[in-house]
């Protein structure tokens, strides 16, 4: 089978102690490298880079992009002032982000957005974010785990009739590790699962250029064995394929 190349687009680690306080590390958490080569990707790593005007040709030859976890989004960049539950921001990685998102669009990249990454994907055109569930989401339940990270927490309910439906069915547990969530859904997409409180746990595009978003980390659980969500890393290698 042809190898596909998979760009995963990495964080900045800002190193607390040790030799070097405060230097900017960049970073992936090695889960997502691991579930991108057993679906049959080589994986890239895509460093946060300063002049997005190359960041096209940085996504140039790749067949499918992955948008990892991170910090909060900076919530100017969805036309909001912080409020009280605003966390951690670094807007040089959302600004990245949202380049690598338009790039991928422009040059036909399908992209999966994990956590932020699908936060990321929503902002990009034109979405909006709760700033934190617990504030602003009304009876809003827990989305922070304290259970091992490959451990299911909470149900969501799944569209049938969408990319994700057909590959976990209408209902699964997934795992958890979020304050914020989608709040307005850009134009464009829709919301293909939900969590049981209604936090909008998966988004996906009507057309164009595959993107699809999900709020909580399959890479987590496929990396211990969890069969759907291995299943799910080896339909998005399959879509990159086409
Ligand atoms: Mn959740």
């Amino acid at each position: 089978m042809k190898k596909i190349k998979i760009g995963i687009a990495a964080n900045i680690l800002i190193v607390e102690g040790g030799m070097l306080p405060g230097i900017y590390r960049s970073y992936v958490n090695h889960d997502y490298v691991e579930c991108v080569e057993k679906s049959g990707g080589i994986p890239i790593l895509l460093p946060v880079l300063s002049d997005l005007d190359n960041v096209k040709s940085q996504l140039k030859g790749l067949d499918g992009i992955i948008l990892s976890g991170g910090y909060d989004i900076d919530s100017t960049l969805y036309g909001e002032e912080p409020t009280a539950g605003q966390g951690f921001s670094m807007r040089e990685i959302d600004l990245f982000y949202l380049a690598v998102i338009r790039a991928a669009d422009a040059l036909s990249i399908p992209v999966f957005g994990i956590c932020k990454g699908m936060q990321a994907i929503n902002v990009a055109f034109g979405g909006t974010l709760f700033q934190d569930l617990k504030i602003q989401g009304k009876n809003a339940g827990q989305h922070l785990q304290q259970a091992p990270r490959q451990n299911a927490f909470h149900h969501i309910e799944i569209e049938k009739d969408s990319f994700l439906g057909k590959v976990l069915g209408e209902r699964e547990m997934v795992n958890s590790f979020h304050h914020q969530s989608v709040k307005g859904i850009a134009p464009g997409f829709r919301v293909t699962a939900k969590a049981f409180d209604g936090v909008i746990e998966a988004i996906e595009r009507n057309e164009g250029t595959f993107m699809l978003g999900v709020q909580w980390h399959p890479e987590m659980m496929a990396r211990f064995g969890h069969e759907k969500m291995t299943m799910l890393w080896k339909q998005f290698s399959h879509k990159c394929r086409k």
